[in-house]
C-alpha cells in the first residue's frame, strides 16, 4: 500500500494545510516520506459531525455486527503483512520481533472485544418488574442496560505505534462500546498510523457501516487535539503520554461548556519492594532479573520497574550489586524519538544533579543516534521523602532504589508514594506478615498489585486492571487494559414502564439476546 500523506475523514482521504510532520527514523535521524501536512479546525468539524451523524445508528448495531467490525479491523490489519510491520520498526526503532508481537496483540485484543461484545454481559441488564399490588405503594417496571458515550477522541500512545495507537486498546473499547472514533495520530509514527488507518476505513465500507464510525487526524496536539476534545459532538476521551500532556487536554475536557471524561494514563514508577526473607534468598537472582525488566523495550513500557524500595543491609547490597553488574552489561537501546531520548537525558541528568540520588552504575554508551544508557541510582529514605523530584518519571530504563533504615520508614516510604499503574511484592513465605502490613497501603497506591513478578507485561484479559490514582491516570475507576476498558464508553440509562414494542432489545421481556439478565434480584440462568 502506498502511504499519501493524508488524513481520514470517514471515507475520504484528504490532505492537511498545517505545518507538516513527518516519521523520523530514531536509530539513523533519517527523514521518512511522505510528510503528513496537520488538518486544521475545517477538518476537525468535518470529522466530528461524520461521527455525530454515525452514532445512534452505529450504537445500535445488533452485537454480532459489530463483533464481525472488530473482527474485519483484525483481518485487515493482518492482511497489510510485512510493509506494517517494516514501517513500525523504521518509525519507532523497537526490534522487529517486538513490534510482530504488538500486531499480535492488537489484533488479539480487538477479537477479545468482538468476543466481549457478543457475550452481551456490558449491557449490565438489570429489570425490576412492576408491583402493582405492592403495599403501601405500587412499583413501576424499571429496566437498566448501558448505551454508549458518544464519539470517542484517541490520542494514539508513543510508547505503542501498534497496541495502544490508532486500532490499540482505547479504540478498540470504544468502538466496542458502540462509539464512533476520531484518532490524533501521534507525530512520532505518522506512516504506521495510516497503514492501520486504512484498515479500519476498509473495515467500516466492508461492514456496510455509516463512514463517520472512524476518522483519523494529523496535526498538533494543541491546535487538533484541543480542538478535538473541546467540540460539543466529543463525549469522551483516551491518552496516553506525558503529564503536562494529558493535564494540558483534561483540563480543556473539563472547561468545555459540557465537560467530558477524559482517561488519561500518564506516568507511573511502579515500585518493587524486595522484603528481607526474598532479598536473603535470592537477592542477587533479583537484582538480575530487575534489570531484565528495566531493560525491556529500553524502558518505555507505562509499567516500567523505576523505584525499587527495601530495608538496607548486605542483603539489599548483593541485589545492588547484582543490579549494576547487569546496569553495566546492558547494551545501549533506541528510543523512540529524538525528543523522548532527550527527555530522557534531562531526566537522569537531573535525578545525578539533584545532589540526594547517588548514581551506582550506567550502562554502555551507544555509538548511534537516541541510544539511551540504562542507568542505576540510590538514594537515602528521608532523601527521597524530602524531594518531590525523586519520585518523577524518568521515561526511559533507569531506576532508583531507596535504603529504609526499618520496616516502619519503609512503610512511610509507600505511603508517600503517588498514585501507580502498579506495584510489586518480591516476598518468600517468611516475609507474608510485612506483606500483610503493606497491601492495604498498595492497594490504595496502585491498579494492580503483584507478587513475585516484574511489572513489564501486560496481559489482555477480562481481570485485568491498567489504571490507578493520579498521576498513573486521571480517573482510577477505570482501566485502559481488559476488557473491562469497555465500562469507560459507557452509561447506564433506566426505562421507566417503556410498553415492550418501545424497548431496546436487550431489556425486551422475552429476552431475544439470551442475556443472563439481573431480574427482581436473581441472574437469569
Ligand atoms: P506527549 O508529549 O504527552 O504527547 C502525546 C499526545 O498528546 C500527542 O498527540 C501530543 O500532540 C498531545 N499533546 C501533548 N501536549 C499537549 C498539549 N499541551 N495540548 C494538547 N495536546 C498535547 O507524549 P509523548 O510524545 O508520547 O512522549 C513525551 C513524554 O511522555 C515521554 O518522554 C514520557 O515522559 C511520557 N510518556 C509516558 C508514557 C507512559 O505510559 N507513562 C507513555 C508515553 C510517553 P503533539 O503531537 O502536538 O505533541
Amino acid at each position: 500500500m502506498n502511504l499519501t500523506g493524508e488524513m481520514l475523514i470517514g471515507q475520504q482521504a484528504v490532505k492537511g494545510s498545517r505545518d507538516p510532520i513527518q516519521g523520523i527514523n530514531p536509530a539513523t535521524n533519517e527523514r521518512l516520506d511522505p510528510s503528513y501536512p496537520g488538518g486544521t479546525q475545517t477538518e476537525v468539524d468535518r470529522a466530528c459531525e461524520l461521527a455525530w451523524n454515525a452514532f445512534d445508528s452505529y450504537r445500535e448495531t445488533s452485537l454480532e455486527d459489530r463483533a464481525k467490525f472488530l473482527e474485519t479491523v483484525a483481518d485487515e490489519i493482518e492482511a497489510i503483512g510485512d510493509p506494517l510491520i517494516e514501517r513500525a520498526v523504521a518509525e519507532s526503532g523497537l526490534p522487529q520481533g517486538r513490534i510482530q508481537g504488538e500486531r499480535g496483540r492488537t489484533c488479539g485484543q480487538l477479537r477479545l472485544f468482538a468476543k466481549t461484545v457478543r457475550a452481551g454481559e456490558w449491557l449490565d441488564v438489570r429489570i425490576d418488574p412492576a408491583l402493582p399490588d405492592r403495599q403501601p405503594m405500587p412499583r413501576v417496571d424499571l429496566r437498566q442496560r448501558h448505551i454508549a458515550l458518544g464519539p470517542v477522541v484517541v490520542f494514539g500512545a508513543s510508547n505503542f505505534p501498534l497496541a495502544f495507537s490508532v486500532a490499540g486498546g482505547d479504540t478498540a473499547s470504544a468502538l466496542a462500546a458502540g462509539c464512533p472514533v476520531i484518532v490524533k495520530a501521534h507525530g512520532a509514527h505518522p506512516g504506521t498510523s495510516e497503514l492501520v488507518g486504512r484498515a479500519i476505513q476498509a473495515a467500516v465500507k466492508k461492514c456496510g457501516l455509516p463512514e463517520g464510525v472512524f476518522s483519523l487526524m494529523y496535526g498538533s496536539g494543541r491546535e487538533v487535539g484541543t480542538a478535538l476534545v473541546t467540540d460539543p459532538r466529543i463525549k469522551a476521551a483516551g491518552f496516553t503520554g506525558s503529564r503536562s500532556g494529558g493535564l494540558a487536554l483534561w483540563k480543556a475536557a473539563q472547561s468545555r461548556p459540557e465537560p467530558i471524561p477524559f482517561y488519561a494514563e500518564m506516568s507511573s514508577i511502579n515500585p518493587v519492594f524486595p522484603l528481607p526473607a526474598a532479598l536473603k534468598a535470592r537477592g542477587e537472582e533479583m537484582g538480575k532479573a530487575f534489570v531484565g525488566s528495566l531493560n525491556m523495550g529500553a524502558g518505555q513500557f507505562c509499567t516500567n520497574p523505576g523505584l525499587v524500595i527495601a530495608i538496607k543491609g548486605p542483603e539489599l547490597d548483593a541485589f545492588v550489586n547484582a543490579a549494576s553488574e547487569a546496569v553495566k552489561g546492558s547494551a545501549a537501546q533506541t528510543m523512540l524519538t529524538p525528543g523522548i531520548f532527550d527527555a530522557y537525558e534531562n531526566g537522569v541528568s537531573t535525578l545525578a544533579g539533584s545532589g540526594k540520588a547517588k548514581e551506582v552504575a550506567r550502562g554502555q554508551k551507544g555509538e548511534g543516534p537516541n541510544q539511551c544508557q540504562t542507568g542505576l541510582f540510590v538514594a537515602t529514605a528521608q532523601d527521597f521523602l524530602g524531594s518531590d523530584a525523586l519520585q518523577e518519571e524518568v521515561f526511559g530504563s533507569t531506576s532508583l532504589v531507596v535504603e529504609c533504615a526499618d520496616a516502619a520508614e519503609l512503610k512511610q516510604v509507600a505511603e508517600h508514594l503517588e498514585g501507580q499503574l502498579t506495584a510489586t511484592l518480591q516476598m518468600d513465605d517468611a516475609d507474608l506478615e510485612a506483606a500483610k502490613a503493606l497491601l492495604p497501603i498498595l492497594e490504595r497506591k496502585a491498579g494492580r498489585v503483584m507478587v513475585n513478578g516484574w511489572p513489564t507485561g501486560v496481559e489482555v484479559c477480562d481481570a485485568m486492571v491498567h489504571g490507578g490514582p493520579f498521576p498513573a491516570t486521571s480517573d482510577s475507576r477505570t482501566t485502559s487494559v481488559g476488557t473491562a476498558a469497555i465500562f469507560r464508553f459507557l452509561r447506564p440509562v433506566c426505562y421507566q414502564d417503556l410498553p415492550d414494542a418501545l424497548r431496546p432489545e436487550a431489556i425486551k421481556q422475552d429476552n431475544p439476546l439470551k442475556l443472563r439478565r439481573l431480574v427482581d434480584g436473581k441472574r437469569e440462568a
